[in-house]
């Protein structure tokens, strides 16, 4: 996979189950990423942020069922939140997982967006839909992104992303298909990323005037 030259210093924070361990990122906006076990999520981080290992961290036992803070670029943090559905795992810590992620994404303030990954190949289930339900409630975007669609050849492939975007909710055109092996997705992903949190304080852009910003009393202004 190409590299992703957005992407200039990445950083683990820490892991976290209560509220209370969540770090502070001094205001940073933050995108959390989440998706069933096995769906590529550590492969599609990793990917994203350029590091062959990185979300590897979450991958280890133990650690499998904490939320992963990463800080990106020294711009936006990076929340890794555990796989769901993993056979091996009780009802009990299943419950536990459902808990952990609700009082994230109810409480951490900074959150803007959330990456929802779908394997191609599967129906979006009822976990999928209750998130991008939770999301809407609280008010935070989520981004569809349908992962591994190099296994699938194009006609089958476009409509599996007709069905996952009907069955969670949005137009096809606003999932984002991803692929580890390709390199497909990564712009696109990376300027959903953007688009969400925003240019970094003191850049160029963040400088320039919003063109979706408010129109200044008066009206259009002159020309000089
Ligand atoms: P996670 O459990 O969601 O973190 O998933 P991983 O990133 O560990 O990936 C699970 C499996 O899917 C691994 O065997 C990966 O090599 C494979 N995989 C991940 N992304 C892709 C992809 O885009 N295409 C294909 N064909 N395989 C992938």
């Amino acid at each position: 996979m190409g590299e992703n030259l957005n992407v200039r210093s990445v950083r683990f924070v820490t892991s976290a189950v209560q509220a209370s361990d969540y770090p502070d990122l001094a205001g940073m906006p933050e995108i959390a990423v989440a998706g069933r076990s096995n769906v590529g999520k550590s492969s599609l981080i990793n990917g994203l942020v350029n590091r062959r290992q990185l979300a590897r961290v979450s991958n280890t036992p133990g650690r499998t069922q904490l939320l992963n803070f990463f800080v990106v670029n020294e711009h936006f943090g990076l929340c890794d939140l555990p796989g769901y559905g993993f056979a091996a795992v009780p009802g009990k810590v299943k419950a536990g997982w459902g808990r952990m992620i609700e009082t994230y994404l109810t409480s951490r303030t900074s959150l803007r967006a959330l990456l929802l990954l779908i394997d191609v190949r599967r129906e979006p289930g009822q976990w999928e839909t209750d998130l991008v339900h939770w999301c809407s409630v609280q008010g935070h975007s989520v981004v569809p992104v349908v992962t591994k669609v190099d296994k699938l050849n194009r006609a089958r492939r476009g409509l599996a992303v007709e069905n996952i975007a009907k069955t969670l909710g949005f137009l096809p055109r606003k999932v984002i298909a991803w692929s580890t092996l390709s390199g497909e997705g990564m712009e696109p992903l990376w300027q959903a990323v953007m688009r969400q949190v925003g240019p970094p304080p003191g850049s160029v852009e963040a400088e320039l005037p919003s063109p979706a910003g408010p129109a200044p009393e008066g009206g259009p202004p002159s020309e000089p």
